[in-house]
């Protein structure tokens, strides 16, 4: 398939309820975005097959949901205060902001095509503050985390006397991130508010090249897994004046988004940094005493970090196909089953009630283990297109056959075929055909 356009996403996902601008009624809030019902469970999906993947299926894997307000002191021992920030430089001839970083031409404007007429690039501190109780000011300031990784390493302790782990292993987290961003845009791609799941793995020192490797084609392998083609995504090692202060190594993971290669995750080689500075500055002892070898280390840490609202979209953006069916176009949404909002679609040929009571207790049944729709209205052919069109793997029809042979037909999404299914076999064939 060709590089969709973006618009084409974009449009279906507010059509179709996935995703919304923010605040619309009040005329909108600039590249902030709610998620609808569609996109409420596709990002649940997002981040449940990355759990299943980082935690429940590694059992050197702890997962934890740290806070998002921490004191400066957090931000202080991490670097951002003094280095979370991007070079922004504005047009004095159109006013506009740009990250000097992202420029293709550090001279030229790429809005009103001036030259030269970039103010000079001022660092712009990307974490979002606030104040914390009553009385603003001095000691009351606190700031929104711009990754969930300090979280991790704050609880290293906590979580290395409760959890009975030793390394390697990790603690991982998904939850709300913020950023503000200069130049947030690209739909989801970029806002200022966004989640991310994110896992520092701590290593004995000695290994941490041979994780890094691990890390960087196990992260790519997932997201292949999950249905986006090899050839769209790339790994891309950074050069060394793109690496963060905190980093000896990182690779992107990047992928085709329509207007170019872009990153989708990061795995970086955080070494010792992070323990090392926070213990400093917290006075704690953030090491490991390795009981075998008589020896006390500060771990290494290799950090897949991944978006989830950046990861739906590559997702969105590889599923989306238009093909012919019946001689008719079409707009199919060609996502893997786990990511699929729903998974089936239960769809009565007439809204008659001697069809209702037999089409409501099959919807319960397979709705005791998956999201199920349920829709009586239209066409069969129309409803047929409606699930297509957002994802859903399969659409089991029942029919007034149905009645008396205790069948129904299933609908396979992809290559429309149908089958005729007993009904008491229907969750077992459903469950072969998703493959959980
Ligand atoms: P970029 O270079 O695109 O600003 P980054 O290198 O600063 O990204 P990281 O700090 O490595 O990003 O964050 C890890 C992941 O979190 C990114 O790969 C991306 O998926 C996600 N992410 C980061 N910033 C944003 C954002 N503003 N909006 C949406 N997702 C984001």
């Amino acid at each position: 398939m060709a590089a969709t356009e973006l618009d084409q996403i974009v449009n279906l996902c507010k059509r179709r309820g996935f995703v919304y601008p923010s605040a619309e009624i009040y005329g909108g809030f600039r590249s902030s975005y709610d998620y609808g019902p569609l996109g409420a469970l596709m990002l649940r999906n997002v981040r449940e097959s990355w759990i299943r993947t980082m935690v429940q299926q590694r059992d050197d894997v702890v997962l934890i949901d740290a806070a998002i307000l921490s004191p400066p002191q957090v931000f202080e021992a991490s670097g951002h205060l003094a280095n979370f920030s991007d070079p922004l430089v504005d047009c004095t001839k159109c006013k506009q902001r740009f990250r000097e970083d992202h420029l293709t031409d550090p001279k030229l404007c790429p809005n009103c095509g001036g030259v030269d007429t970039f103010t000079a690039a001022r660092a712009f501190n990307l974490m979002f503050r606030t104040s914390a109780g009553p009385v603003e000011g001095a000691g009351a300031e606190v700031y929104m985390r711009p990754e969930t990784a300090q979280g991790m390493f704050i609880n290293f302790l906590n979580v290395l006397q409760t959890s009975r782990k030793k390394p390697p292993f990790g603690i991982a987290q998904v939850g709300k991130s913020f950023r503000n961003e200069i130049t947030p845009g690209n739909f989801i791609f970029r806002t200022r508010e966004f989640e991310q799941m994110e896992l520092e793995f701590f290593v004995p020192p000695a290994e941490s090249a041979q994780w890094y490797k691990f890390w960087c084609d196990a992260r790519l392998q997932w997201y292949i897994d999950l249905g986006i083609p090899a050839e769209m995504l790339v790994l891309r090692p950074h050069d060394a004046d793109e690496l963060s202060h905190y980093s000896s190594g990182t690779s992107d993971i990047e992928f085709k988004y329509p207007w170019g290669w872009g990153e989708l995750e990061g795995i970086a080689q955080r070494t010792d940094f992070d323990l090392n500075q926070h213990a400093q500055h917290s006075g704690q002892k953030l090491d490991y005493f390795d009981q075998a070898t008589n020896e006390r280390y500060v771990p290494y840490v290799i950090e897949p970090a991944a978006g989830v609202n950046r990861a739906m979209a590559a997702f969105l953006l590889a599923a989306y196909d238009e093909d012919i069916v019946n001689d008719e176009p079409r707009t199919v949404l060609r996502l893997h089953p786990r990511l699929a909002p729903y998974k089936v679609a239960v769809l009565p040929l007439s809204k008659k009630d001697t069809l209702t009571p037999l089409a409501r207790t099959i919807y319960a049944t397979l709705a005791e283990r998956y999201m199920v729709d349920y829709d009586e209205t239209q066409a069969i052919g129309k409803r047929y297109r409606r699930q297509d069109e957002i994802g859903t793997p399969l659409c089991v029809t029942i029919d007034f056959d149905s009645l008396e042979d205790a069948a129904v037909t299933i609908r396979d999404r992809d290559s429309t075929e149908q089958q005729r299914v007993p009904i008491a076999q229907l969750t077992a064939e459903v469950a072969a055909r998703l493959g959980f």
